[in-house]
């Protein structure tokens, strides 16, 4: 009798150890990087997305149940480069939590995994509209640079749940192979791309552009953040024309009056590419980059 209860006791004590601990539980402030954070992490992680899939990530309403996720969160991604600046600083401090503070361990800047494009030389001053002194923020429509970012989610997911560290890299590993598979397969079908002149709405698509071999004549925008005017407008048509550009690039969350303006004055192709994958629907990164490269095939081959 004795023996039984103590199995039983054996028993129950086991099933509160690894089985049934909490789930590592992660926060990224963008789709893309919960789709991939979700991939990585599978089962053992519970993850949520702070901005929607159609959401500019430059602003952000810094609700206050945002900063209750957060106080529970293990692990908060992050893109970093100050793209989340205007409101991320304020939950992070609003959660009370320690770990996720910049330098803590559940807090991954993203960006450090990365190459970055368009470190400016020199001061940066706010006449220069919204320049990310670090670099260019915009990495993540870049699959190269986004499996560099799957690898880090993976080792820090390693680092802090050290029981499933096996299971994370094993993941981790088949995430990034499997994309490079489904990157060598966009670039043959974009390979007509390459050399083609576009206008972007905001500086966000140089990574993009880096991968593609496309040209980024000029963007609608005078300055990062700044609304197109007139006068800046007319320079842009001016530019395309001489260029040859062929399309506007721009993300579903920027305003299309001017680019479809501009697209009626020229013979600019107007492309609106879908910003993030929709990752309360389970759309995955992977998926999302195939409307992406779909979208460019349609737009940008003439
Ligand atoms: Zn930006």
């Amino acid at each position: 009798m004795t023996r039984l209860l103590f199995i039983a006791l054996f028993f129950s004590v086991l099933s509160l150890s690894p089985g049934a601990r909490a789930k590592l539980r992660v926060v990224a402030t963008t789709p893309d990087l919960a789709s991939i954070a979700h991939e990585v992490g599978g089962d053992e992680v519970r993850v949520t997305a702070i901005a929607l899939h159609t959401q500019d990530p430059h602003w952000v309403d810094a609700r206050p149940h945002l900063a209750l996720d957060l106080a529970k969160a293990d692990l908060l991604l992050a893109v970093g480069l100050g793209l989340e600046v205007g409101w991320l600083p304020t939950l992070q401090t609003a959660s009370r939590n320690r770990a996720i503070q910049k330098g803590g361990r559940g807090f991954l800047d993203c960006s450090t995994t990365v190459k970055l494009l368009e470190i400016p030389k020199g001061k940066v001053d706010r006449s220069m509209g919204d320049i990310h002194p670090g670099g260019n923020p915009h990495y993540m429509l870049d699959p190269r640079r986004a499996a560099r970012v799957a690898w880090g989610i993976t080792k820090r997911m390693a680092e802090l749940d050290p029981d499933n560290a096996g299971t994370y890299k094993k993941r981790g590993k088949l995430f990034v192979s499997k994309l490079k598979r489904a990157r060598k397969a966009w670039e043959k079908r974009l390979a007509g791309v390459r050399g083609k002149k576009v206008v972007t709405y905001h500086r966000s698509l140089v990574y993009l552009a880096d991968w593609l071999g496309l040209h980024v004549v000029d963007h609608l925008e005078p300055r990062p953040g700044i609304p197109p005017a007139p006068r800046h407008v007319a320079h842009v048509i001016r530019v395309a024309r001489k260029t040859h550009a062929v399309a506007i690039l721009q993300e579903s969350w920027f305003p299309t009056k001017v680019s479809k303006l501009v697209a009626n004055k020229t013979p600019l192709e107007l492309v609106i590419l879908p910003g993030a994958p929709n990752y309360t629907k389970g759309q995955t990164y992977t998926a999302f980059m195939n409307t992406l490269v779909g979208k460019i095939k349609a737009g940008v081959s003439q």
